[in-house]
C-alpha cells in the first residue's frame, strides 16, 4: 500500500449535514492534513430515491463553510467537484460481473418482497437461519433465467470463518461470517448496494484509512471481505464513538438543533463549530480547548480519539463561539455585525447602518455577545426606541428622584461640549454629587431610559454612541406613551 495517507468523507445526500457527519469529515480532514495526505469527498448517492441534489449541494456548501477542502475529484484542475457514486455505476456492474465470473458471487432471482424479508430478518439478527439466505441456483438454472431476462440481484457469497477488524480506536473486533450472511452487491434495479459501492470505491480510490462513525462498524466485516475478494491490502479502519444528547441516546432532532446549517444559521462561526466538534471525541495533549483549524492540524492524532460517546452541549458550543468571536479583530466583528443588520434590513434613524458604524457598535458591545445575533440583545436600542415600562422606571428610580433627576441630566447633556463618554461621565458625577446620590443610583434609571434594559454595554459609551439628540430625548421622556397618561 502506498505510504501516503488517503482518507475520504463519504456522506449520503439524504438530508443536511449533521454535526456527527461534520465531525467525521473534520477528523478525516485533520488526519489527512496532519499527515501530508489526501482528503477525498465522495457523495454516496446510489440510493436514487432518498438522495437529492439539494442535499448534496448543501453538504458541499457546509464543508466549504467549515474550511474542510478536498483535494481530488473526477475532473481536471481544481477546485474539484467531488466524486459522485452515481457516476460510477458502470464500474460497479463490471466488477460485480467479475466477481460472478470468479464464483465469488451469484445471481439471486428472489422477488423484491422476498429480499425485504431477508433484510428484515437480518436486521433482527436472524441471518444464520437458512430460511433467510439468498438462494443460489445451479449454473444451468441461473443461465436459463438470465436468458429469460428475469430480474435478479447479484449477491456476494460470504465464505465460512471469521473476519477480524483491527480497529484503530476500538482494538480488535471479531465477526463470525455466518452471522453476516450473503449480501447484495447489485440490486435488481442495477444499483450497487452501499457496502459494495463503498468498498469498491475505497479500493479504487486507494483509501488507506477509513475513519467513520461507530454505526458503520457492522458493515466493516463485509467491506473487508470485499477488499479481500478484490485482492488488495486492507485499509485501516477507525470507528469513532457516536455523539449523544444529554440523555446519552444518539443525538437526533429530538434533542434540538443537529445540523451544521442550524448552528451556522444561529450565528455560530464555522471556526468555533469545528473547534467544538473536534473536542467531541478527541482531546488535546495539554488540555487546551480553543484552537483554529491550522492549530488543530498541528496537534491532531488518532491515538487521542477516545472510545466513549461524547455528549453534545449547546451551551459549551455557545461559550466557545464567544471565545472565537472575542479573538477576532474588531473590524472582522464589525463586518459580521454589518452583515447581520443588512440581512435583517435593520436601519438606524431610517438609514442603512454603515460598516464603520457597525464596527463602532461591535466594539461597544465587545465580548458580551457570544454569537453575532446576540449583538441585538445588547445594542438593539440603537435601532428602536428604548420604551421601558413605567413600573420598571419606578423601580430603577428607587434612589433617584424619578423624572426630575433624569430631566436634570438631560439638561446637562443638552449643553455638554464635547459630547463624549468622558464628559458624559463627568456630567453624571457632578449631578450625583450635587444631589448627594451615588453614581449608580443615577446610572440604573438612566440606563433603563436610554436602552430599555437593566444591563448592557458601558453606559457612558452607549450614551455617546446614541448621540446627543436621542439621549436627551430619552432621558427627558423615558416612557413617552405612559408619560402622556400620567
Ligand atoms: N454513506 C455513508 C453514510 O453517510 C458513509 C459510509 C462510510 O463512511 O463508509 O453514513
Amino acid at each position: 500500500m502506498s505510504s501516503r495517507v488517503r482518507v475520504r468523507f463519504a456522506p449520503s445526500p439524504t438530508g443536511s449535514l449533521h454535526v456527527g457527519g461534520a465531525r467525521t469529515a473534520l477528523f478525516n480532514w485533520l488526519f489527512a492534513r496532519s499527515r501530508g495526505g489526501v482528503f477525498v469527498l465522495r457523495i454516496e448517492d446510489t440510493d436514487a430515491i432518498r438522495s437529492t441534489e439539494e442535499s448534496a449541494d448543501s453538504i458541499i456548501g457546509d464543508l466549504s463553510a467549515l474550511g474542510l477542502n478536498w483535494d481530488e475529484g473526477p475532473g481536471v484542475g481544481g477546485p474539484f467537484a467531488p466524486y459522485f457514486q452515481s457516476q460510477r455505476l458502470n464500474r460497479y456492474r463490471a466488477v460485480a460481473e467479475e466477481l460472478l465470473a470468479r464464483g465469488l458471487a451469484y445471481r439471486s432471482f428472489l422477488s423484491a418482497e422476498e429480499r425485504d424479508v431477508i433484510r428484515a430478518s437480518r436486521e433482527r439478527g436472524e441471518s444464520a437461519d437458512p430460511a433467510t439466505r439468498y438462494e443460489a441456483l445451479s449454473p444451468e438454472e441461473e443461465r436459463e433465467r438470465v436468458l429469460r431476462g428475469d430480474d435478479h440481484a447479484i449477491v456476494f457469497r460470504v465464505p465460512p470463518g471469521t473476519t477480524k477488524v483491527q480497529d484503530l480506536i476500538r482494538g480488535e473486533v471479531v465477526f463470525q461470517n455466518e452471522t453476516l450472511g450473503d449480501f447484495v452487491l447489485v440490486k435488481s434495479d442495477g444499483r450497487a448496494s452501499y457496502n459494495f459501492a463503498a468498498a469498491l470505491d475505497d479500493f479504487d480510490m486507494r483509501i488507506t484509512h477509513v475513519l467513520r462513525g461507530e454505526d458503520h462498524l457492522s458493515n466493516t466485516p463485509k467491506q473487508i471481505l470485499l477488499h479481500q475478494a478484490l485482492g488488495r491490502e486492507l485499509p485501516e479502519f477507525g470507528h469513532v464513538p457516536l455523539i449523544v444528547g444529554p440523555d446519552r441516546s444518539r443525538l437526533s432532532k429530538r434533542h434540538g438543533a443537529t445540523s451544521v446549517q442550524n448552528f451556522l444559521g444561529a450565528g455560530i462561526l464555522p471556526a468555533a463549530l469545528a473547534n467544538y466538534l473536534v473536542l467531541l471525541g478527541w482531546s488535546s495533549p495539554d488540555g487546551r480547548e480553543i484552537f483554529s483549524l491550522e492549530e488543530m492540524v498541528g496537534i491532531f492524532t488518532l491515538d487521542r480519539v477516545g472510545k466513549t460517546a461524547s455528549s453534545f452541549d449547546p451551551a459549551k458550543l455557545e461559550w466557545m463561539n464567544g471565545q472565537h468571536l472575542a479573538a477576532l479583530p474588531v473590524d472582522r466583528r464589525g463586518a459580521l455585525v454589518h452583515e447581520l443588520l443588512a440581512g435583517l434590513g435593520i436601519t438606524e434613524g431610517g438609514a442603512p447602518v454603515s460598516l464603520a458604524r457597525a464596527t463602532e457598535l461591535a466594539g461597544l458591545v465587545g465580548d458580551r455577545m457570544k454569537t453575532v445575533p446576540q449583538f441585538l440583545d445588547y445594542a438593539g436600542f440603537f435601532f428602536a426606541e428604548a420604551n421601558p415600562s413605567p413600573e420598571e422606571m419606578r423601580e430603577a428610580n428607587e434612589k433617584a428622584n424619578g423624572r426630575a433627576d433624569l430631566a436634570a441630566l438631560a439638561d446637562r447633556l443638552a449643553k455638554l461640549e464635547p459630547f463624549s463618554a468622558e464628559s458624559i461621565e463627568a456630567a453624571f458625577r457632578e449631578h450625583a454629587e450635587s444631589r448627594g446620590l451615588k453614581l449608580r443610583d443615577l446610572v440604573a434609571p438612566a440606563r433603563l431610559a436610554l436602552t430599555g434594559r437593566r444591563v448592557g454595554p458601558g453606559l457612558f459609551e452607549s450614551c455617546a454612541a446614541l448621540g446627543r439628540d436621542r439621549s436627551v430625548r430619552r432621558l427627558a421622556a423615558p416612557s413617552p406613551a405612559s408619560a402622556a397618561r400620567e
